[in-house]
């Protein structure tokens, strides 16, 4: 999908945010969400949308709204750092299919990294089951 394309109000992430499709939650607000990552590249791999958008992208948000997502990402992203103990936090997000965008509703990943262990590749491996996501999701919501 280019950068330019019209959102689509069935994409996944808009799913999720409507509750017609799962997600393992980890913090919610009138405004954000942020739940675990299905297909993580390491453990504690979560992503945060904004819920009142639709903003494919970067480009398509509001300053406020940014303002309101990057807050929720520095929040969880510290709750990550308490809760699993990772060496290093990378903070990621893609705008369009080129730059490695697969889900089309604007959103930022929150990765933990740890010494010795190379991250999954992005879009790629299995789905991890929200039972085995759970466990993780409940030491990152007790650092909260
Ligand atoms: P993007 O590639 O658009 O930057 O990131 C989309 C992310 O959504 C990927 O890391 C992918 O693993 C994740 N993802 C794809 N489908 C689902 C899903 O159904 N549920 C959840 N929780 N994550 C998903």
């Amino acid at each position: 999908m280019s950068l330019n394309e019209p959102y689509d109000r069935d994409n996944i992430f808009a799913k999720i945010i409507r509750g017609e499709m799962a997600c393992v939650k980890l913090y919610e607000t009138d405004d954000v969400l942020a739940f675990m990552d299905v297909f993580p590249q390491s453990k504690g791999h979560c992503l945060v949308v904004h819920k009142n958008t639709e903003a494919t992208n970067l480009f398509d948000m509001t300053t406020a709204g940014l303002a309101e997502i990057i807050g929720a990402v520095q929040k969880v992203a510290a709750a990550v750092k308490g809760g699993m103990k990772p060496d290093g936090v990378r903070i990621a997000q893609f705008n369009g299919a080129p730059a490695g965008q697969t889900v089309y509703h604007l959103h930022f990943h929150i990765i933990p990294v740890y010494d010795g262990e190379p991250l999954g590749q992005h879009g790629a491996g299995g789905p991890t089951a929200a039972e085995a996501l759970e466990p993780i999701a409940a030491a990152i919501r007790a650092a909260l």
